[in-house]
């Protein structure tokens, strides 16, 4: 077997954080590496840093919270469903912030036209035992690619300033009017006089 090329420790990580190599990790570590160099916050602590995602569907998503330290659990990532290869990060000391799109010509297509075909196969579930590892294979490939590839061509990038966005967190919960159950309180809906949990406030009764 061909020998592997050589990844960067952060690199590594996320590879058994996510479980594999492949073009989305690859692209979102290139992302992670740009952002923060232009905001000047180190990586891999995150206390610094909030990160909005605006696709839910990316490997990517992983890696911008291995390498950035942004997390779910943490509250400083926000993953919209707006299906845009856009990653926002705020430094959150100082407003300063940068959105990173993915290029509108960057395509599978072009770096390889048999992973951009075999994926539709590989994703249905449809594919073969060898068509899989195929895919597999030309998937590294792929992925070294997009991490040496020239930044112009992977992204653009939007300086902006934004307001210091405080940490959020509702630590207080207060017991819902209809189930009984409890809730942060900045979940609870006023309804008809009545202060309801999401759930209960969405049934139609
Ligand atoms: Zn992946
Ligand atoms: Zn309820």
């Amino acid at each position: 077997m061909e020998k592997e090329t050589e990844h960067t420790p952060s690199l590594e990580a996320l590879i058994q954080f996510h479980g594999h190599l492949c073009g989305g990790l690859a692209f979102a570590a290139r992302v992670c590496e740009k952002a923060t160099n232009e905001l000047g916050v180190q990586c891999n602590h995150g206390n610094d840093l909030r990160a909005v995602i605006e696709t839910t569907d990316a490997c990517g998503i992983d890696a911008v919270q291995v390498i950035s330290g942004c997390t779910s659990g943490k509250g400083n990532l926000t993953i919209l469903d707006y299906g845009k290869h856009a990653y926002t990060f705020i430094n959150r000391r100082n407003g300063e912030a940068v959105r990173i799109l993915r290029h509108r010509d960057f395509d599978l297509e072009r770096i390889d036209p048999v992973v951009a075909k075999l994926r539709k196969t590989v994703f249905s579930g449809e594919a073969t035992e060898e068509e899989r590892m195929t895919f597999d294979l030309r998937m590294l490939k792929v992925a070294d690619v997009i991490l040496s590839m020239p930044e112009e061509e992977l992204f653009t990038v939007q300086r902006f300033k934004t307001e210091v966005f405080k940490k959020t967190k509702a630590f207080e919960q207060a017991e819902c009017a209809r189930c009984g159950e409890m809730v942060a309180v900045n979940r609870l809906n006023d309804k008809d006089g009545e202060r309801l949990c999401i759930p209960c406030s969405e049934k139609r009764v």
